[in-house]
This record gives C-alpha cells, structure tokens and sequence, in this order.
C-alpha cells in the first residue's frame, strides 16, 4: 500500500468514514494511550486522557498536513504566510473536536472508561502566546484561514514563558510566571531536521567581487539555532488546516565546541544558556515597547528563520528567485516582524546576488502590512546605536533603503525639507528607526483594522504616504471567530439558534440575521433569556471560585474585559460605579436597577497607572461590598487573570459589554464583537469598531454616548481644561475627592492623589473628565432600559442576529482576495 492509499485509508472525517464507530475510537485511545503517553488505562488520569486524546485528533490532523503539503507541492501555486509575533490560541481542544466532528463517538469511547470529555478538556492549559487583541486576532485568523482552505500558513515564537498569570494581593496585580510547557505540549510536532542559524553583531566588510561588483559579507557574527515545532491547526469540517511553525532557540554546536573544550564546563553551560534566552518569554506589554535589546533580537531572531524556511520551500518548487512575489506574499501583523523588509532584501542582494534596485522592487511585491494602533507611544523605533550594534548590515540596508525612498520623496515635494524629514525611515532628532514607515515604504498593501481607524490612519500618521501612494491603502474590518465565540462556549444558545434557524450561521455568520423576526416572538425572548440566565450563574460561579464573592444572577451584569490601559478607560467605569454608590447612600435615586460590574484585565508589569487603576477597583470594591446601606443594589469585583479561557465563560454571562474607549484610540476591539454575538448589549464611544456595530445593530439596540473622534481631537486642540468640567459638575467633584482623600483606603489616604493629579493637573488626555456626563446620563438610559425585560431581551436578539459581518471568515477573505490574492485549495475530502 502506498502512503497515500494508506492516509486515505485512514482519512478522517466522520462523514467520509460511515465505519468510524465508538469502539474504533476506543481502540485508538487505547493504543496512544500504552505507546505515547505509557501509560495503564485502567489507572490513567484525567490528564493522561487529556493527553490521549489530543494525541489522537494530532494525528488526523496530521494526516491532513501531509495530505495538503503534498497538494501545495504539485500544485506550485501561491502561498500566504502570516508572520506575528503573539498568538493568543487558548485551549485548542474543544474546538479541535467540534472542527473534527467527533464530540459524540469521542464521549461515547471515552465513557467506556469512565471518562467525562468536559473534564478532559478542562485539563488544557491555554497557549497564551500573546498579549491581548492582536495575538487573539492572529490565531483567529489562522483558524479561518483553515476554515475556508486558503493555502496559508503561521509563523510565530514558541515562547516557553507566555503571557503572565496575574494574581491579586491585598488588591494589588502580582505577576506570576506561566510555564506553560512544564508538562509538554501534546499538539505540536517537534521538527529537528528544520533548524537554521540566526546571526548577530558582528561586522560588514565590504569589496569588489571578482566581475567588479561591490559586494558585502557580515562576518565575525554571533549565532543562534532557531528549531521548528509545529501545531497544525483545524478548519472546520474542512480537510484543511493551517499550520502554525513555532520557532524555539537553541544554542549552535560550534557554540559548544569552542566553549566546552576551554574546560570551563560551568560557564559555558550558563552562556549556552543565554543563547537560549531568546524564545525564552513573551513581552508582557500591550501596545508599548521599550527599546530593549532582547526584544530586538527576539524579533530578529523569528523573521530570519521564518524567511529562510519559506525561502527554501520556494526553492523547492521555483529555482527563479524572480518569480518570488508571485509564489509567496507575506503578512506582517504589526510592525513586530518589519525587520523582515531588511532581511528579504539582504538576502536578495547578498545571497542571491541581485542588484539593489531589482530586490528592492520584488521586496515590495512581497510584503502587505496591518496597523494596530494610532497611538504615538505605541508606535515601535528601534535606537540607530542599537540596531547598529546587533543587525550592522540591517542598518546599512535601511539607510540605503531610505536613500532610494527619500530621493522619491523629493522628487515628489521638490525643496520641501519638512516633508522629507517627517517622511523619513530614520528620525533624525532621536536617531531612530522609525518602523512603521519601513513597513509601509516595503509594503503593497497597508491597512487598518476599523473603518475609523483606517480613516483616521490615513488622515494622519499616514497622511504623507497616502498621498504618495494612495492605491496601497486599504481597510480590513477585523472579526471574531463564532466556532469558539458562539458555538462552543454559549453551548445553550447555540442550540437554540440551531433549533430555531438550523446550522448555516456555523459557517456563515450572516445566516444569523434569520433571528431578526424571532425577536418579536414572546416564547423565544423567555428562551433566550433563560439561556442568558443560565450563563450568568455559571460565570458567578466562576466569580465566587476565583473571588469568594457571590453575586446575584437576578442583577444585571454589567462587564468590561481587557488589557487595564488608561485609553480604554476602565477608570470611567469605576467613576460610574462610584457614582451609583454615593446616589444610593444618599438615597436620591429610587427606582435603581440592581447591578453587578465585573472588571478584569492585566496591566503590563511596568505600566504604574493601569496598576493603580486595578488596586483602586479593588479597594473601591471592598468598601461597597462591605456597606450595608448598599442593600444589593450594588457589587463591583474584580476578576483576576482575564484570558481566553475565562472570556469563554464571560462572554455568553454578560448583559451589558463595556466598550467606552476615548473616540480615535482603539483601533477596532474585538472584545466588543464577543459580548455583542453572546447578546449582550454595548455601551460604548463611537470608536473602533463599535461604529460598525452600530450600523449593524442600529441605533436602537446599542448605547452610545460622548463625542465623536474628531470632536476629541478637536478638544485637544482648542486647549482642552478639565478643570471646568470638576467646576461645573458636583457629583463628578464629589467622585473624584472621594479618590482623592482616600475614601476607600483610610488607612493610606494619599494612596490615589496621582491618579488625581493626573486627571486633574496632568491634562487628562483621555478625556475622562469630558465624558463623564454624557456616560452618566447613558447609563441611566441602560437602566430604564433594563427595567423593560421584554424590551431589554429584544435588543439583546436584535444584536446577536446581526453580527453577520464580523465573523473572522469575512475579515480572512476580504484578505485573501483583496491583499494577499491567493485562491482557495481544492482539497478532497
Ligand atoms: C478578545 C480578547 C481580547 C481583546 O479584547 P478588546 O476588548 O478588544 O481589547 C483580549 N484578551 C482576551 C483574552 C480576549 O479574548
């Protein structure tokens, strides 16, 4: 038997395999469980079996990589690859066996053994290999990209310490680190013959080759290994799969030789050991970088493996290095892997021997970029010195690259000194890299995340480019996954909805928009409502394991899940709360809505203010816990470590989704596109992509409130004083001195008087001070709303049936047809 009739002998799917039973299943179970986990199955635990039965989906999905390898091989075609520095997976398995079609035959054989699949399941630890939004979207996107068989595949670092698990203490965020390998990880495929060298430092000599052409070689460098692990990612129900190569560092062999044979045995270990230091852990900082030289060489370190591998795979089907941007386009999501503009070209010039001009036009036939963010302090430059120290012969390629754009720019805006300085690649007044605009100049296709953010994006940090090159600008709405954000973790209302419009919303979102008519229909609000009831307990379980407090499920949860940053405005909602506690020990407002506000999210190790913000929702939380007078009008708590697993469990529990952002900062959110599928209703700013929601939803079924982006710029701009708005409001004054005098800290009363400052005195930048009336006001308007039950759960119909649009699978096409340009494989089954 060949190996293929062999893989098609064992091909997988369910429908395709009429034969494949529960005791089929079992045997298999059985057979990984002896010969890869090694185990007794009689004495196995729920771990072991967790491991077993990863082994065994691992192992279709395998079948179906090579099967699609082989494919993409004969078929020589063009190929995606998506390069991101953060992957935020979480759990793989659910979904994984939901994709697969095996969640019936797998509890039936598993319950020959007495083993419970959700048990099981709940043994994964989450791959957080990423921080928040970006790395959530990077491994949705990978997931669709599967979904709909476009030939693509992920690069990324296997990060042995991922993103942080965050514990609270004595109301403060403590970091904790989080192993996540420390018992193996069953789904991926270690690859040692994929391993190549990663050089830095050293020096450039540069000569004239024997045909007279200047020539440079970087030599004397220092080298690491970068070895392949790789996670195969299900579509669902589709043979296809993405997959994700995972690069971890090793230290090279010469490395040992010339260390060990000096006989100093110990430091040559500990100095292995710093070669390996550079997949060692995640940057845990949301949107800001500082310029640390690790980073650098971390960056480095994924996109020159990632382009060497995609290299030598592009060798083996096309000898023509010239015919590259047609075989390969590549993704950078973020200015994270922009080094890769740099090295594709050094490896043109020096590597392939092609001329300057030539490589720098196949460069930019290559690469399309995403922004994230519009924030100035995000914005990544890397120190000339650095740069200059650990990549020599980047640094030179980047001047030269600069040249070449610069004398456009010139030749576009003759005698305009202005324009080419802030056009510039380099900064000349930090001397920085600026490396955005080395994404941007290397790019076809740049774009934004949000209608408002591309907008904005191109009416200002990018405004001298877009008129350069218009035709590169583009917008791709993000979106969310509705497998893992509906399917599998609101299990109730999924049925539901089967039960009501059948199954096509599964693979096409926009089917959902059937619901719309059933939102005036009494029987299925009472069902939906009572599935929303039923998450709610389930999530104040959740909250009572994790908090020890109980809140009521007959109270309206009131939900803002995220990274703490000061933009997102976590502080609004607690001036909110704040508000509510003094309205209600003051006995002026009789008609309130029992409420419970849950608030989590991590703040970077090094961000004082967002770690401020958290002990001050903990202390504020405390002290309304604990008052009497509160009668259960009121809880606030704060749930600790916030990541995907728990927004799991969050998202179908919420009732109202906090998305109150300073109009023209986030970019789009995608959190917001989660609560409101679950039907949960938004409160939020028109910014990002609550806009879209907006128009989606209408303005009936959504609570906006505050200005516009463009008012808030131009705020800003007419001198924005929030001193007036303290002046002119008693109750907002009365909020803030409570902070301020240590209200809820007696015993360190000046605890809070910097965050004080800072709204007051400090300029207040993200208009919290300005907002704070209209949110007020908006709220009350919820309140009313949610007084009206009928009402409230029509609305919450109305939003889960038209989040048609955000589903990640429109978001992965609208790339693969307008910016990657690749078609989908045609696959067998
Ligand atoms: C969706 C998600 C995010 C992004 O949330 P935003 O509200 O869009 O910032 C961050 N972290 C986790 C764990 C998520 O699931």
């Amino acid at each position: 038997m060949t190996l293929d009739e062999q893989l098609s002998e064992s091909s997988v799917h369910e429908h395709d395999r009429p034969d494949w039973n529960a005791t089929f299943i079992k045997e298999k179970l059985v057979n990984y469980m002896v010969h890869d986990v090694g185990k007794d199955p009689d004495i196995a635990s729920e771990r072991d079996w967790y491991y077993a039965v990863v082994y065994f989906v691992r192992g279709v999905l395998s079948e179906r990589r090579i099967r699609q390898n082989r494919y993409l091989r004969d078929e020589k075609g063009r190929r995606v690859y998506y390069l991101s520095m953060e992957y935020l997976i979480g759990r793989n398995l659910m979904r994984t066996v939901l994709d697969l079609d095996l969640n019936i035959l797998l509890r039936e054989a598993l319950s020959e053994f007495e083993q419970d699949l959700d048990t099981i399941v709940a043994c994964e630890v989450d791959a957080a290999l990423g921080n928040g939004g970006l790395g959530r979207l990077a491994a949705c996107i990978l997931d669709s990209i599967a979904n709909q068989s476009f030939p693509g595949m992920g690069y990324g670092i296997r990060y042995e310490f991922g993103m942080f698990s965050q514990s609270i203490e004595e109301g403060m965020q403590v970091e904790h680190p989080e192993h996540w390998l420390r018992h193996g990880n069953p789904w991926e495929f270690e690859q040692p013959n994929v391993k190549y060298r990663v050089r830095f430092n050293g020096k450039i000599l540069c000569f004239k080759d024997a045909d007279g052409n200047d020539t440079c070689q970087w030599v004397d460098t220092k080298d690491v290994v970068a070895l392949a692990f790789d996670v195969p990612l299900s579509g669902h129900k589709t043979p296809s799969i993405t997959n994700l190569r995972l690069w971890s560092a090793r230290a090279t062999r010469d490395f040992d030789l010339s260390y060990f044979n000096e006989g100093n045995y110990v430091e040559a270990v500990k100095d292995k050991a710093v070669s390996e230091n550079l997949s060692k852990v995640l940057y845990p900082n949301d949107s800001t970088l500082r310029g640390q030289e690790l980073r650098l060489k971390q960056e480095y370190f994924f996109v020159s493996s990632s382009l060497q591998d995609i290299m030598e795979r592009f060798k083996l089907e096309n000898g023509d290095i010239r015919q590259f941007p047609k075989r390969v386009v590549i993704h950078l999501n973020d200015t994270h892997p922009s080094l890769a503009v740099p090295e594709l070209l050094r490896l043109f010039c020096d590597e392939y021997g092609l001329e300057f001009d030539e490589a720098w036009d196949l460069c930019r036939q290559t690469f399309t970029y995403t922004n994230h963010t519009l924030l100035p302090e995000a914005l990544e430059t890397w120190p000339i010195a650095i740069m200059e120290h650990v990549l020599p012969r980047h640094l030179q390629i980047l001047y030269k690259i600069n040249h070449q754009h610069l004398k456009e720019v010139k030749h576009r805006y003759p005698g305009n000194s202005t324009i080419l300085s802030r056009m510039s690649l380099i900064d000349d007044v930090s001397k920085r890299v600026r490396m955005a605009h080395v994404c941007i100049v290397g790019s076809y296709s740049v774009n934004g995340v949000a209608e408002l953010h591309s907008r904005l994006m191109q009416a200002g940090m990018f405004k001298d480019f877009k008129e350069m090159r218009p035709g590169v600008f583009t917008n791709v709405t993000n979106g969310i996954d509705q497998h893992r954000w509906l399917n599998m973790s609101n299990p109730g209302l999924s049925a539901l909805i089967k039960e009501s419009i059948g199954d096509k919303w599964v693979s096409d979102l926009p089917a959902l928009v059937e619901l719309a008519p059933l939102a005036d229909d009494a029987g299925f609000r009472r069902q939906f409502h009572d599935i929303k009831r039923a998450n709610k307990v389930r999530l104040a379980q959740l909250v009572a394991r994790k908090t020890g407090v109980e809140l009521d499920p007959s109270s309206m949860f009131d939900v803002q899940v995220k990274r703490i940053h000061e933009y997102k405005r976590q502080l609004l909602n607690l001036m909110h709360v704040v508000t509510r506690y003094i309205r209600i020990r003051d006995g002026v407002e009789n008609d309130m809505v029992p409420r419970s506000v849950i608030i989590g999210g991590k703040a970077a190790p090094g961000y004082h203010i967002a770690k401020q913000i958290i002990r001050l929702i903990n202390d504020v939380a405390s002290t309304i816990n604990n008052d009497p007078a509160i009668k259960g009008l009121l809880k606030l708590v704060f749930l600790p470590n916030y990541n995907v697993s728990k927004a799991e469990i969050i998202m179908p529990g919420s009732e109202l989704s906090e998305q109150i952002s300073t109009p023209g900062m986030e970019a789009s959110g995608t959190g917001n596109m989660k609560f409101a599928l679950n039907g949960a209703l938004t409160i939020g700013t028109l910014d990002g992509a609550n806009i879209e929601i907006l128009e989606e939803v209408g303005d009936d079924n959504i609570f906006i409130f505050g200005m516009t982006a463009d008012e808030a710029h131009d705020l800003r701009a007419g001198g924005y004083d929030p001193t007036l708005y303290f002046e002119k409001n008693a109750e907002l004054r009365r909020v803030l001195e409570m902070i301020r005098d240590g209200f809820f800290c007696p015993d360190d009363p000046g605890r809070y008087s910097d965050l004080y400052n800072n709204l007051l005195f400090g300029g207040d930048h993200f208009l919290l001070l300005a907002d704070y009336e209209a949110y007020i006001a908006c709220q009350k308007q919820v309140e009313a709303t949610y007084s009206n039950q009928d009402r409230w759960n029509r609305m919450a119909v109305l939003n889960t049936a038209n989040m048609g649009k955000f589903s990640i699978d429109r978001t992965v096409r609208t790339y693969a047809e307008n910016v990657w340009k690749v078609k989908p494989m045609q696959l067998k089954r």
